[in-house]
């Protein structure tokens, strides 16, 4: 099992609506540091399966740093791990889960906050919500659309968090058996006095796809506009570490014996000069090899990137490309606006030229 992973204790579990329920973990001491986050981050979760052993999922933490690390999981119909753990996670048991991850968190919280949430992808929003009230001075504003009324996550904590700040927050409920699903003009229409504002858009997808493009037909910038896709995740991250070095001493064997082709794609002839900018650190390396996935590379140096399905199925790899080139071999997540804008996945880029390239976490 990856060193990474941890087991974590559920201290409580607390029903949100008839469909949703909010797992709150127990962080022992010696794994707080790794369990520090930024508001907008996930858990990777470990379900236990008679099928896979283990099916890992991802799951928003709702809380702002600082209070207990807590997740909240809404049934999909028909899903396995979701209907998994709001049927039988109880306190004092243990899950198996990897440390916070994502980019889906504001970097400038002096920004006011357009924020959009559909379902259960109020989860995220509401850590962004509450941190913003409780440490910052912005002003935020939440379109929250949901089903109908009982299944609204957190509809008491809104209203209570909207009444001790009236000028700052402004929560505007949307439910389909009422007014039905919004449109784009409609959204439009409600983000127009917004546009000098930083949007982050969490729900199912073609509510951000409604979402994304009113914005767009606003002119709404890209670079404040964010959005968090939820996927299941089909591989398993809490893979080995050896499995990872295997791998590259395989990549290796094969550049070695200079034979064919066959096992390395197409891209430079040889080994690559990487520079890595990651948490206020550089890394530079000139032995990336051709073929090789650069979270792979960084994790057989040692160099603790992050990361979460390495399937290039959610974002938590995320890297801002500054200069030479990359390729990705999988991409279910990053749009071409992100793609225009450098943004690439750690866990599938490989070298694409034999110039250097140079990337940041940041
Ligand atoms: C960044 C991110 C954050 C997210 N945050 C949240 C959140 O805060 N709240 C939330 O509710 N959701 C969140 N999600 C979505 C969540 O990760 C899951 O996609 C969702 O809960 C549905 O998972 P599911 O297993 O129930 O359903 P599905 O993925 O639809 O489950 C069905 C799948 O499970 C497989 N399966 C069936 N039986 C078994 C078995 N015994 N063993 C193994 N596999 C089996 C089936 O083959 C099928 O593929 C997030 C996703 C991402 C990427």
């Amino acid at each position: 099992m990856d060193t990474d992973s941890y087991l974590l204790e559920v201290r409580e579990v607390v029903a949100e609506t008839a469909d949703a329920s909010s797992i709150v973990f127990e962080v022992p001491a010696d794994a707080a540091e790794a369990f520090t986050y930024r508001p907008g981050q996930f858990l990777t979760v470990g379900v236990p399966s008679d099928q896979t052993g283990l099916a890992a999922r991802c799951y928003s933490i709702c809380t702002p740093p600082g209070e207990p690390l807590t997740v909240t999981v809404k049934r999909t119909v028909e899903g396995y791990a979701s209907n998994w753990l709001n049927d039988n996670l109880k306190p004092g048991d243990t899950v198996r889960v990897l440390p916070p991850s994502g980019i889906f968190s504001p970097k400038d919280w002096t920004a006011d906050l357009l924020l959009f949430a559909g379902g259960s992808g109020v989860t995220p929003i509401m850590s962004i919500v509450r941190t913003a009230l409780a440490e910052h001075s912005n002003r935020v504003v939440l379109f929250y659309a949901n089903r109908d009324e009982g299944s609204v996550i957190f509809a008491a904590a809104l209203r209570e968090l909207a009444a001790a700040h009236p000028d700052r927050l402004q929560v505007v409920h949307w439910l389909e058996s009422v007014q039905g699903l919004p449109s784009e003009d409609q959204l439009r229409e409600f983000a127009s006095a917004y546009t000098s504002w930083t949007s982050f858009c969490c729900g199912p997808a073609p509510f951000m796809k409604a979402v994304s493009n009113s914005l767009r037909a606003l002119d709404f910038p890209r670079d404040r506009r964010h959005q968090e896709k939820f996927v299941s995740l089909g591989g398993n991250p809490f893979g080995d570490v050896e499995e990872v070095l295997a791998a590259r001493a395989s990549v290796e064997a094969a550049d070695d014996a200079d034979e064919s082709d066959e096992a390395v794609p197409a891209g430079p002839s040889g080994p690559v000069k990487v520079e890595v900018e990651l948490d206020g650190e550089e890394h530079v390396f000139d032995d990336w090899q051709p073929g090789e996935k650069l979270l792979d590379f960084l994790e057989s140096k040692g160099v603790k990137a992050p990361y979460s399905c390495r399937e290039g199925e959610c974002s938590a790899c995320a890297i801002r490309l500054v200069s030479g080139e990359v390729r990705m071999l999988h991409n279910d997540v990053l749009e071409q606006e992100d793609l225009d804008e450098g943004i690439r996945l750690g866990c599938q880029s490989v070298p694409a030229t034999a110039e250097t390239v140079k990337v940041s976490y940041s």
